[in-house]
């Protein structure tokens, strides 16, 4: 570190958020609720807060633009946080203790950090003088973390969502352990699906038809081939990221109840992500298939199928895309575009056929989050704070 900006007002800001335990499970919001109520009075901003799902908050500061009926510019953000093993950490999860240069503390990257940057942007942009064109909107979701279904996922629905006249939207992406930024343009889609395989109970002396055993067999086959498959599509080409193949996995098995007792049943369970290339349909009539020649009476049933949502086009048709990477080609700053491997709120967004880009400013650091000691480093998040700095009055300016 060349410089001590552990002191500096922006961390600071960082810490007392950190340390607002809004963990789930059960998370009670109100304590954001009032940090950022406290924090858009400072920076002058009007709030709205809105209860959709009881429980479930949302706050959204608003800075109106001097064009207010052009479509706004959405930063998003998410208050909760994952879970903690508390006896893993070096530090205090929730304490913000700064060691060397860096910031401990759950949602340091995942994504307080990014919340705070933002509202340190904006701080900085008033002080300048700076009026936008358009209305900037700083919203900020509950339970991204346990799928947003009753965050974002609902919020886009409402007549307050449809009021903001959203025209883009930032939310996060993932740290990079390189010196290149990561810019998300796509999601894979989530299938949780669960395989009953019945078959005929009875002695475990006995060799009896029916089995469901060997019908589960024939599943775990299948779908770990594919998962050799996408294995494979990796190693042969290194250009290729998690995002951009079909993950599979096996998460849950189950029957049994005796082990001298052939069960009536056994259900597989898999987690799929499913590439941007896929064909649903088709995807879809293949595991049919593989039900029915895994013998009579193999069913599918499925615990979350997400709809295929189309990539935001980063072409010359997207203003906000050239807004934004002739920041960041001004800024010289190396940006990689990837599809996101996991789920975020963007996803939400997209359906809606509004452009959203996931990013995180967060560059040569390892990838923490829902980890252990989870950290930033102070001198990246400070440059993340310059970063936002040029891309939010160029995204409403456009
Ligand atoms: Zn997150």
């Amino acid at each position: 570190m060349s410089t001590d900006v552990s002191a500096d007002p922006a961390v600071l800001n960082l810490q007392t958020y950190l340390r607002i335990r809004s963990v789930h499970p059960n998370v009670n919001y109100d304590e954001c609720l009032a940090y950022l109520r406290g924090q858009a009075q400072q920076l002058g901003l009007s709030v709205q807060e809105y209860t959709i799902v009881p429980k479930k908050p949302i706050l959204v500061m608003t800075w109106t633009g001097s064009d207010p009926a052009l479509p706004s510019i959405l930063l998003n953000s998410h208050m909760d946080v994952v879970p903690v093993f508390e006896k893993s950490w070096k530090h205090p999860p929730f304490a913000a203790e700064i060691e060397d240069g860096v910031v401990y503390g759950r949602g340091a990257q995942d994504m307080k950090s990014v919340a705070v940057q933002y509202i340190e942007a904006v701080r900085r942009l008033k002080q300048t003088g700076f009026k936008p064109k358009r209305t900037i909107h700083l919203s900020f979701v509950p339970d991204e973390e346990v799928g947003g279904r009753q965050g974002m996922g609902e919020f886009v629905k409402s007549e307050h969502f449809r009021a903001l006249n959203v025209g883009f939207s930032l939310d996060e992406g993932l740290a990079s352990a390189s010196s290149e930024y990561l810019v998300y343009n796509a999601e894979r889609s989530i299938w949780h699906i669960s395989i009953t395989c019945p078959g005929k109970s009875g002695h475990g002396s006995l060799l009896l038809p029916d089995n469901c055993g060997e019908k589960v067999r024939y599943i775990i086959d299948k779908f770990m081939d594919l998962r050799q498959e996408s294995k494979k599509k990796m190693e042969d080409n290194p250009e290729l990221t998690a995002g951009d193949v079909t993950s599979v996995n096996l998460t849950i098995l189950s029957g049994g109840i005796q082990n001298n007792v052939v069960p009536e049943k056994f259900v597989a369970s898999f987690d799929l992500r499913l590439a941007l290339s896929v064909n649903h349909q088709e995807f879809e009539n293949m595991i049919k298939k593989w039900c029915s020649e895994a013998g009579p009476g193999v069913t599918y049933d499925f615990d979350q199928k997400d709809a295929f949502v189309a990539a935001t086009p980063l072409d010359n048709g997207n203003p906000y895309w050239l807004a934004f990477k002739a920041t960041t080609d001004e800024l010289k700053l190396p940006v990689k575009i990837c599809t996101f491997p996991g789920g975020t709120d963007s996803r939400y967004i997209r359906e809606l056929n509004i452009p959203a880009l996931g990013f995180t400013p967060i560059i040569n650091t390892e990838p923490g989050l829902h980890q252990h000691n989870e950290s930033l480093k102070l001198d990246v998040f400070m440059r993340g704070i310059q970063i936002y700095e040029k891309i939010i009055p160029a995204l409403a300016n456009v």
